[in-house]
């Protein structure tokens, strides 16, 4: 029997996940395949009850919130980057939660690019997500340099993938940073960031990754693999809510640094409120911190976080291979649809997410809609589907295989206008 007709063995994995229990503590939308945790992950009852308990604690305690809520908001940044900080190998110190992705790019890049001489360029990759190509280049144009010479993106060979040899061809005397992604946003594909910051430091480079891709769905170890600093977001796999403030780490030995970007909130907690004109760096990575975090984007972390270190990341990891593993086996009896996988195969290169292949993507992804299947499209034939290791069960991933058949075989997506939507 084909995988696409046999239902029992999708039930026989979902029996023997050690993983199941966790969906119960998530708000599943009723009648509805979610597999769109790679760019907006589902509502957890942890994280909406951490949310309704900053409610309270503002109704109850005003302005001394900060001070006395259970645990007190003042520290809220520090206390979130604790709780980060097994998710990606680092000491506590080392990571803060704070503001939101690009903006913590900015505050990064703009401490560590430090061109000097002729060693002034960036290195970046050509499929990284626009919001990193945009901010790498406006920060090469404000110490009025021309991105067209120093940006330095590799070129992917197969539209689909960056390869860690021509990242790796690219570093030289004139390189002065690299900023590269942990999981590439489309492809999926995962990028071996040891060997990366390896290699960047056999050439004096600092390097950076922006691991919103990553972050939840892959373990880290960025302080065994040295990694100078990183970046990424908490709505994706984290599950943080719709714009959730986002994290930074910065290398214990960087944690001298002036940051380049200052505000009050980076500030030693000690010294804060004497209102000094005199700026005291925080020891550790709370320094990179700029302004009073946004409390109620930040909050829902303190319950999600909770689910991490219930299950594990190895767990979560190991899941989540099963489930992308099982996904692209159905994908291979739909090879006569006209689809095709566009993530690596190879463990050690596959992200969270499988990028499925298809001429009349848009099309098809309006369909799975209409069918309570929710996919997200990225141009110019990708759908993502992202089986998430605490919500996504074995046979959702059966019945979504089921779908995108039944669609294709029925000409169904045919009565679809062609083209995406406002918000993909
Ligand atoms: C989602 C994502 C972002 C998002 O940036 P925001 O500042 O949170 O809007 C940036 N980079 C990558 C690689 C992403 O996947």
């Amino acid at each position: 029997m084909s995988l696409l007709d046999d239902e029992t063995y999708a039930r026989k994995l979902d029996a023997r996940d050690p993983l199941a229990g966790f969906r119960d503590r998530f708000h599943i939308p009723p009648g509805v395949i979610y597999l769109d945790g790679n760019s907006l992950g589902l509502l957890s009852r942890d994280a909406e009850a951490a949310l309704l308990r900053g409610l309270d604690q503002w109704k109850r305690l005003g302005i001394d919130g900060w001070t006395q809520a259970d645990p007190p908001w003042f520290f809220t940044g520090e206390d979130l980057g604790r709780l980060t900080a097994p998710l990606i190998g680092a000491e506590p110190e080392s990571v803060v939660v704070t503001a939101s992705t690009t903006v913590n790019l900015h505050a990064l890049v703009a401490t560590f690019y430090r061109p000097h001489r002729q060693r002034r360029k960036i290195v970046c990759a050509a499929l990284d997500f626009p919001s990193d190509l945009y901010a790498l280049a406006s920060e090469i144009e404000l110490r009025r340099r021309d991105p067209a010479e120093n940006l330095i993106m590799v070129p992917s060979r197969d539209g689909r993938t960056i390869a860690e040899d021509d990242i790796i061809a690219a570093f030289s005397k004139e390189v002065a940073l690299a900023v590269l992604p942990g999981a590439l946003y489309r492809s999926g594909q995962l990028l071996d960031m040891a060997r990366l910051t390896a290699a960047a430091h056999a050439h004096n480079i600092i390097i950076a990754f922006d691991c919103c891709h990553s972050i939840g769905a892959v373990p880290h170890h960025f302080d065994a693999w040295n990694v100078d600093c990183a970046f990424w977001c908490g709505y994706k796999y984290l599950n943080g809510g719709p714009g959730c403030a986002a994290g930074l780490y910065v290398n214990r030995r960087h944690w001298e640094r002036m940051p380049a970007l200052r505000g009050w909130w980076g500030n030693d907690k000690e010294r804060q409120f004497d209102m000094s004109p005199a700026y005291m760096p925080a020891p550790g990575a709370g320094r990179w911190q700029i302004s009073t975090p946004s409390l109620f984007a930040s909050v829902p972390l303190y319950g999600s976080l909770q689910l991490f270190a219930e299950a594990g990341m190895d767990a979560i990891r190991a899941k989540s291979l099963a489930l992308t593993d099982y996904l692209i086996a159905l994908l291979d009896d739909l090879e006569q649809d006209g689809y095709a996988v566009g993530t690596p195969l190879e463990h050690e290169r596959r992200g969270g997410h499988v990028a499925v292949e298809h001429a009349d993507a848009p099309r098809i992804g309006k369909a799975l809609k209409a069918r309570g299947v929710i996919p997200d499209f990225r141009p110019p034939n990708v759908l993502r589907l992202a089986p998430i290791a605490f919500y996504t069960s074995f046979h959702d991933v059966w019945r979504a295989a089921r779908h995108l058949h039944e669609i294709v075989a029925g000409g169904e997506h045919l009565r679809y206008a062609a083209g995406r939507d406002i918000v993909a």
